[in-house]
């Protein structure tokens, strides 16, 4: 048998895909005391945050203002923590991230970690199970490696589905996914020929969207584009300079397909010159540059895996409290409407911030099995609040802290861990937890079993 020639290489705990998901789970794991592997297929880390860069750092404070996400969200966006992302006054700035600190910082925040070995250019390709325990995982390059607990970070849920785990796709309706859209990024703007000129607040940007849309309204009526986003939204950059546009929606978009995403791009191309075209009439933009497209389509939606529970809309807008909570989100249902019509936004109402429950991040087909990044077990509606960075920055460090619990107490076995315990590394690791919490058993810090 190859196995006995060629045994995979051992870790206690592999996540596949490194976005801020995956890389959240293999720094919590790896800092729980697990040997983690992060498997990243893509040549660089970063995932959608970086490499489809989003620019907006959204909600995560409680309506009180409170952070419900202290965790390593903080480490990645501390100059977020420095206001709070419930004020909504006109002066308020707009908290955005520029993608080349946020890849500088994940590789930082990954060096440092003795425990963590990361390979990129290395997707998982197959998994071996034995039962209901995952068993070792094979990549495209021809590597093998096993582990006590794996954690699906893959987004779309590929890792689950290489396993063969139960999955929804889209809405209740007709499984349509959320559109998708193509970023790219301006500059070289001249602000004095805005209306205001500073689009770093609220009321600056708002002002600028409103120039911009009037613009675009008139373009479309023309019909000189066929881009079915109804308004121009984009966000400046942390330097107050440059801009990056979330201002198409390619819809019909599904991940899964081979091939969708390339063809995808190709439509959005067509969507952003003919934004660029219609900006450019601006006398602010008349002189602005393209400074990129994006080369990665930004996907919103994929596969949602089956979990021991199915978070819903109701329990977003209810401002669910769980037995089992291990983090939580305070983003609003945000769903871009699959048929390209207007974006559907709901704010969490009450304390401003739901609870996101540790059953929803096991996946309910394996024992050994966690979820890590936006694929875990939730509606169409509810994903589309906690899918944002700061949702699953949170998901992927209570996904990989489980991980690593598991694999140190209880073989891997997900179900053999309690909530308290995985609240009590969070809390020590300075993450927002609310609810009890316990020791695990033996646990004298990551350093010993
Ligand atoms: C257009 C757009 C605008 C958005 N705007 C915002 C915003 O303003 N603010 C915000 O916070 N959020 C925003 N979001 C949402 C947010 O960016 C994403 O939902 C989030 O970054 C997803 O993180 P993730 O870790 O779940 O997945 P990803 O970042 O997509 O990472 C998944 C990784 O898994 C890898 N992978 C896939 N398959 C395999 C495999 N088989 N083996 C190994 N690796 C694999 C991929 O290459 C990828 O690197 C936006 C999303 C889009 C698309």
């Amino acid at each position: 048998m190859n196995e006995k020639v060629n045994p995979p290489k051992r870790f206690d705990v592999i996540v596949a895909g490194a976005g801020a998901g995956g890389v959240c789970a293999a720094l919590a794991a790896a800092r729980t005391g697990a040997r983690t592997l992060l498997l990243e297929k893509a040549v660089e880390i970063g995932g959608t945050g970086v490499h489809s860069p989003v620019s907006l750092i959204c909600k995560f404070h409680g309506r009180d203002h409170r952070p419900i996400n202290l965790g390593i969200h903080r480490e990645l966006f501390p100059h977020a923590y420095l206001h709070s992302t419930w004020d909504f006054r006109a002066s308020a700035p707009r908290l955005t991230y520029d993608e080349k600190d946020l890849a500088a910082a994940y590789r930082r925040l990954l060096a440092a970690e003795p425990n963590l070995t990361v390979r990129t250019g290395c997707g998982a390709a197959s998994v071996r199970r034995e039962g209901r325990l995952l068993h070792s995982v094979q990549c495209d390059d021809g590597s093998d490696f096993a582990a006590a607990a794996f954690v699906d970070a893959t987004a779309n849920g590929n890792l689950s589905a290489l396993a063969d785990c139960r999955a929804s796709v889209g809405r209740d309706s007709d499984s349509a996914l959320q559109s998708a859209t193509l970023v790219f990024a301006m500059s070289g703007i001249d602000k004095s020929r805005l209306r205001v000129a500073e689009f770093s607040t609220r009321g600056g940007l708002h002002s600028l969207w409103r120039e911009l849309t009037s613009l675009y309204k008139e373009a479309k009526a023309r019909g000189e584009t066929q881009n079915p986003k109804g308004s121009v939204v984009c966000f400046p950059y942390p330097d107050g300079e440059r801009l990056l546009f979330n201002a198409n929606e390619v819809v019909g978009v599904n991940p899964m397909e081979a091939g969708a995403e390339e063809a995808a791009i190709k439509k959005g191309r067509i969507f952003v010159d003919d934004l660029v075209a219609i900006v450019r009439r601006h006398p602010a933009f008349a002189y602005a540059t393209v400074e990129f497209i994006a080369t990665k389509m930004g996907i919103r939606e994929g596969r949602r895996i089956l979990g021991d529970y199915t978070l819903t809309q109701d329990d977003c807008l209810g401002e669910a409290r769980f037995e089992d909570m291990v983090a939580a989100c305070a983003y609003e249902i945000d769903i871009h409407d699959p048929d390209g019509g207007a974006t559907r936004m709901v704010d969490i109402p009450g304390s401003g911030y739901y609870h996101i429950p540790y059953r929803s991040l096991v996946a309910a087909d394996a024992d050994n099995l966690f979820l890590g990044s936006r694929c875990i077990s939730g509606t169409h509606e509810a994903h589309s609040s906690y899918r944002v960075i700061s949702g699953v920055s949170a998901i992927g460090q209570a996904a990989g802290t489980a991980a690593a619990l598991a694999a140190r107490c209880a073989a891997g076995q997900a179900r053999a861990i309690k909530p308290a315990w995985i609240r009590h590394v969070l809390r020590e690791q300075v993450q927002f937890v609310e609810g009890t919490v316990e020791p695990p058993p033996g646990w004298q810090g990551p350093e010993m079993s």
